[in-house]
């Protein structure tokens, strides 16, 4: 790189007479200068952060410090330029959001050429009319969203017939906040959603849960009690199914609550902003469908719920009558 921008600086004195070229001279070396510093920012911006998860882990407690917490780095809105930065810096596994998005970058031939070992983690909310194009996607590594049934059985039909060698890792997505705008499975539901997938879904692995959990918790202010309720769960749920804790992730933390999370026991981290900068509304047209289409399946979701709830209750009204 410094070599080139000698050469370019040179071009300008040696070869090329008239002002206009040697702005242009002057231009391209400023370019190149600008895109050298963002490349290794990408780079130590990466370094930065596996310190401090290294720095995090090694303050857990014992009993917690059986495995090293993995990253996952957010490249959701971001160009598949940054995400083939920084597995040229050493990263491996990648989080999308967005179907369309991971579909695009996961089938590009220049990622697929380059990137051999990336893993990816589908991190965003997932409609059903979506999963077979998910499945799809080469080198899907896990998909951290999982929370309901009906959902999980259409992963499991799908991963089923394409026939492959192991079943797709997943997570069961606990809405731990209880607000209305997350995803997930209430976590009086946990335990039923994971039995269901561990008796129904042969294609799927259960490898553990996960929660996005409030944003507006301080970390300064103490304990997440959106952490401490997945903790908790993840308790439960290896009680009632008798298997050790750790055969089971916790992925929670993002860039604001990370560290405090890896304390807390996180084995996954899924950090986006603190790597690649502030995110970017979705890039293609495509994209932004599926983010209002999200939206619309939520409200939806959210009105069945309703409607189930209240026949419920009506019918524990008539039956007290009677
Ligand atoms: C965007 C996103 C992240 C990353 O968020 P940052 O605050 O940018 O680190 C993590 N998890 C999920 C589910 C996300 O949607």
């Amino acid at each position: 790189m410094e070599e080139l921008q000698a050469k370019l600086a040179g071009c300008g004195n040696k070869l090329i007479k008239g002002k206009k070229r040697i702005i242009l001279c002057v231009t391209v070396t400023d370019m190149l200068r600008k895109m050298s510093t963002e490349a290794s920012s990408i780079a130590q911006k990466l370094k930065t952060v596996l310190d401090k998860i290294q720095v995090a882990s090694d303050k857990r407690p014992q009993a917690l410090q059986y495995a090293s917490p993995l990253l996952v780095a957010v490249s959701k809105t971001k160009s598949l330029d940054m995400v083939i930065e920084a597995y040229d810096a050493g990263q491996r596994h990648f989080g999308e959001n967005y179907v369309q998005e991971v579909e695009e970058k996961g089938h590009d031939i220049e990622l697929l050429d380059h990137c051999e070992d990336i893993k990816w983690h589908f991190i965003g909310r997932l409609q059903r009319n979506k999963v077979a194009k998910l499945l799809g996607v080469p080198n899907l590594y896990m998909i951290e969203t999982v929370d309901n049934e009906r959902l999980a059985k259409a992963i499991n039909d799908t991963w089923g017939r394409l026939n492959k060698p192991a079943p797709i890792k997943c997570l069961a997505q606990v809405n731990t906040s209880g607000e209305e705008s997350k995803s997930g499975c209430t976590p009086d539901s946990t335990l039923e959603l994971v039995r269901y997938i561990k008796d129904n879904c042969p294609h799927l692995d259960l490898a553990g849960l996960m929660t996005i959990g409030s944003f507006d918790h301080d970390p300064k202010a103490g304990i997440n009690p959106d952490f401490q309720t997945l903790v908790q769960l993840r308790e439960d749920v290896c009680k009632a199914l008798n298997i050790s804790t750790e055969k089971l992730d916790l992925s929670m933390g993002m860039s604001a609550d990370y560290e405090q999370a890896i304390v807390m026991g996180s084995t996954i981290v899924r950090i986006g902003s603190t790597i690649f900068g502030a995110r970017n509304a979705p890039q293609s047209k495509a994209t932004q469908e599926e983010a209002a289409e999200q939206a619309k399946e939520h409200e939806q979701d959210k009105s069945t719920q309703e409607e189930a709830v209240k026949s419920q209750t009506s019918k524990m009204k008539n039956l007290s009558i009677d």
